[in-house]
């Protein structure tokens, strides 16, 4: 049952990832008037377990457990994952868009030069972190610190706080957009769960959703669907425009661990530097994380005599990138894992095992895998046009859903690109108000 309230936009963007929030904020600046619909919350970051539980642990939401009793990880939360990921920052593959017809450069200057985009300075990477690097570079690896998305004289030595949301704002967050493009006049709705975009002659003319029990319809003849790589799939699903299951890619992880008796650590920040192997798809980082998700990993590892061995541990991150496969459905996901992707992550392991030996470890062990970029399930040149444009007039997607290809690499910055650039598209075509447009 409809309420009769029904409300009229310029543009109706759903979910608040790096994609949906960059699209708001360049749309807002523009004078349009913009409707922002998030299921999760956004309430401040607090940076605490319990937190962070409630944004990413939330079976069937957050967090999803196949078959094979590996787990798929993102946040229900304004901001979406970038709330509480590990803040890396990778270029976008240019090739990969070129292949496509999609030229990333301007929107990649300008963000640039906005964002704080730097490796951490020396004296924010933890002992860990600086005991595996050493090691990797005394097997031969060429390690080198990583861009992070973090802000170096905000944050604190010693304190692992990003992992659960960072609360002191050192750490960049899709909600910075978001915050800007409520200051440009973008009316947020969380915890407002969209359930289908209304679709009249082949355009779209709005979006249900769902708040506090009762059931809305907003209206725009622009709709941006933003839900993340599983959130968007299931969305065009629902509106009768994408089959039931959309296959996808994960970039799953094993962390490998052992243990040092001369360090007492665990608090600092992960992914400070790594290596990667792009032919191969395989790249490695060190991870340090807080002791309750050592501890999960421990656990599910079996190793229940390291549980109290946090602050003595090692972590390594391994990840690939997998074959696109398995199926975002409407109310689950699967993504077994080829042959080949075992292999890929065997070999990684093996690279991580061999750096904990030069670093002295014992009691080395690996997680089973896991994974937190769920992506690939709209992809462009299949679910929408390289203007990203899905299935009806005004309909378009901007996340890791249209990622065109298997990927390996954090995503977040690509879509912060593609978010910029399908603004400006909209803009110049749909409603010519951008000024480079007039
Ligand atoms: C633990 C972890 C660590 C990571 N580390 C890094 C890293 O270091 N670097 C990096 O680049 N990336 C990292 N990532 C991945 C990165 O954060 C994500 O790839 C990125 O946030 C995806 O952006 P998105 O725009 O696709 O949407 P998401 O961030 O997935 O956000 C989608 C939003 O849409 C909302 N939504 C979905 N469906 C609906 C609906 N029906 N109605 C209303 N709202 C809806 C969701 O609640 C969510 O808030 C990490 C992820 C995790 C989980």
């Amino acid at each position: 049952m409809h309420t009769s309230d029904t409300s009229s936009w310029d543009a109706i963007v759903v979910g608040t990832g790096p994609g949906g929030a960059t699209v708001a904020r360049a749309l807002t600046r523009q004078g349009m008037r913009v409707l922002v619909l998030e299921q999760g919350s956004a309430a401040p970051l607090k940076g605490t377990l319990v937190q962070m539980a409630g944004m990413a642990a939330i079976p069937g939401k957050g967090a999803f457990v196949h078959r094979d009793a590996s787990l798929l990880v993102q946040g229900i939360t304004a901001g979406g994952s970038s709330a509480l990921n590990f803040a890396t920052a990778a270029l976008p593959p240019v090739a990969m868009f070129a292949r496509h017809g999609i030229d990333l450069s301007a929107p990649l200057a300008s963000l640039r030069a906005e964002l704080p985009i730097t490796a951490l300075p020396d004296r924010l990477i933890g002992p860990m972190a600086t005991r595996i690097g050493d090691a990797a570079r005394a097997a031969g690896l060429d390690w080198q610190k990583l861009d992070k998305m973090i802000r170096p004289q905000i944050c604190r030595a010693g304190c692992w706080r990003c992992v659960y949301g960072c609360p002191f704002g050192a750490k960049w967050t899709a909600r910075d957009f978001l915050d800007q493009a409520i200051e440009h006049g973008a009316h947020l709705l969380d915890l407002a769960r969209a359930t289908r975009v209304v679709i009249e002659d082949g355009r779209a003319t709005g979006v249900e959703y769902v708040r506090a029990g009762r059931t809305h319809i907003a209206q725009a003849s622009l709709v941006i669907l933003a839900g993340g790589g599983i959130g968007s799939p299931r969305l065009l699903h629902a509106s009768g425009l994408r089959p039931a299951r959309s296959a996808f890619f994960s970039d799953p992880v094993i962390a490998v661990m052992g243990t040092v008796d001369d360090l007492n650590g665990g608090a600092e920040v992960p992914m400070a530097a790594g290596v990667r192997y792009d032919d191969e798809g395989i790249s490695l980082a060190d991870l340090t994380l807080p002791g309750p998700m050592y501890q999960a990993f421990a656990a599910q590892a079996g190793r229940i005599d390291r549980l109290l061995a946090h602050r003595q541990t090692l972590s390594i991150m391994v990840k690939i990138r997998d074959e696109i496969g398995g199926a975002v459905g409407p109310r689950w996901v699967s993504k077994p894992l080829h042959a080949h992707d075992k292999d890929k992550l065997a070999r990684g392991v093996d690279m991580a095992r061999t750096i904990l030996a030069h670093a002295g470890a014992t009691h080395v062990f690996a997680s089973h895998h896991f994974a937190a970029h769920p992506g690939g399930s709209v992809r462009i040149g299949d679910g929408v046009d390289s203007d990203l444009q899905a299935g009806a007039k005004g309909l378009y997607v901007c996340d890791a859903s249209v990622i065109p290809e298997p990927w390996g690499l954090p995503p977040t910055l690509t879509l912060l690109c593609l978010g910029e650039r399908l603004a400006k598209h909209i803009a110049c075509h749909a409603v010519a108000v951008w000024p480079s447009c007039q």
